[in-house]
């Protein structure tokens, strides 16, 4: 076997749907030593991860804090700690993550019924509210807050009211909004949430923020049988995150360090100067696609900022743009999921990568390429138009 060398990892803007680009200081806070998962000091930062948590979930719940795992394992805790087989749960499908959520509720045995829309479009909550009328008794209604596969950034308080009216948990998969638009889990009266660490919190990949209220906590004391997952029963990881801390797994530590530091920064920004960062960066990305001659996939009131899904233009070909933007300007953008593949790029300006210092580079960036291959674009246009509503930064 030849001999390994160092490590050594290219320069990349991180600029698709995830993972996003991480702060100097998250690593650095990474590079601590190792603390003991039962050390007192480990423990007083496993408190002020829960406290940071509440903050940015907007929640007083006491159960608050990071899955071992990424988003999808906090996917599974929000399924798997409240579904007794035979249960409906009512799924708004509009993109990946919603099938992700329908498969993964089957899979504990729930009875799915799925509420559909199209990849590009909200859920509308009058079809939730027919499946609601319908069924007996539903357990839980669960939507995808902002949809990474599409664009779209759903509306809640609707779906939110329907749930409880019709007596069912609202759940909601806030992997990509968390840390990038409000997600405020008590004011939108959301029962169970979960997010990711690598999208608009900014750390890397392998933690999975969740939050659960009184009632899905009843919902959890009134399973029929165990938890269905050992590794992810909050039944027994509740008693290490709180008074007992009794051991269940090994907390992945550094991974909690660099959570801590990146949440820390958020609250130091401010999370409404966060939110209002996205919402400008994301806006004057999209104005630039706009000026250069691109189209939006989403209509704008239901548009992310952290997530821009754009159309491709006729006869450029997606892969080969991509992969330009990687080797000339170290630029990761993200292609189409599922029937989006080949029609969009997804663009992430996420947490510590929403800076205008990117929204300018990708432009100038995806200008420069796509006029090279024969696109008519109106030269400077897009960086114009960016740059404009930059300012307003
Ligand atoms: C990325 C993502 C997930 C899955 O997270 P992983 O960290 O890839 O497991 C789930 N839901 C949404 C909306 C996402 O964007």
């Amino acid at each position: 076997m030849t001999k390994v060398s160092t490590l050594k990892v290219p320069a990349r803007i991180l600029m698709g749907p995830g993972p996003s680009d991480v702060a100097p200081a998250v690593l650095q806070a990474m590079a601590n030593p190792l603390l003991g998962h039962l050390d007192p000091a480990f423990l007083e930062i496993m408190n002020e991860i829960m406290d940071q948590l509440r903050e940015v979930f907007g929640t007083k719940n006491q159960l608050t804090m990071p899955m071992s795992g990424t988003g999808s394992a906090g996917m599974e805790t929000a399924f798997v700690n409240v579904i007794n087989p035979g249960d409906v749960a009512v799924v708004g499908v509009n993109g990946v993550f919603g099938q992700r959520m329908a498969d993964v509720a089957q899979r504990c045995g729930a009875v799915v019924k799925t509420v559909e829309a199209a990849w590009g479009e909200a859920i509308d909550p009058n079809r939730i509210e027919e499946v609601l009328r319908s069924e007996d008794k539903v357990k839980l209604v669960a939507v995808v807050h902002a949809e990474t596969s599409t664009g779209v950034m759903q509306p809640l308080e609707d779906i939110s009211r329907l749930a409880h009216q019709y007596g069912a948990l609202f759940l909601v998969d806030a992997v990509t909004s968390l840390g990038g638009i409000p997600v405020e889990v008590d004011r939108f009266g959301i029962d169970i949430c979960y997010s990711g660490t690598q999208k608009c919190i900014s750390a890397p990949p392998g933690l999975a923020p969740v939050t659960f209220s009184q009632r899905a906590l009843d919902a959890l004391d009134g399973l029929s049988d165990k938890v269905q997952s050992w590794y992810l029963d909050l039944s027994m990881i509740k008693g290490y995150w709180g008074q007992e801390r009794s051991y269940h797994h090994t907390a992945p530590i550094s991974m909690n360090y660099a959570l801590r530091e990146a949440l820390r920064l958020i609250l130091e920004e401010g999370l409404e100067s966060t939110y209002r960062r996205h919402q400008i960066l994301g806006g004057a990305l999209q104005n630039g696609l706009e000026a250069m001659g691109l189209t939006m996939h989403v209509k704008e009131d239901i548009r992310l900022p952290q997530l821009t899904v754009v159309r491709i233009p006729g006869g450029v070909e997606d892969a080969a743009v991509r992969s330009r933007l990687l080797l000339e300007y170290g630029i990761e953008i993200g292609g189409g999921l599922g029937p989006l593949k080949g029609d969009v790029w997804r663009v992430g300006l996420m947490g510590h990568a929403c800076r205008p210092k990117n929204v300018m580079t990708f432009l100038t960036a995806l200008e420069s390429i796509l006029a090279d291959m024969g696109v008519d674009v109106e030269a400077g246009a897009a960086g114009s138009a960016a740059r404009q509503r930059i300012a307003a930064l």
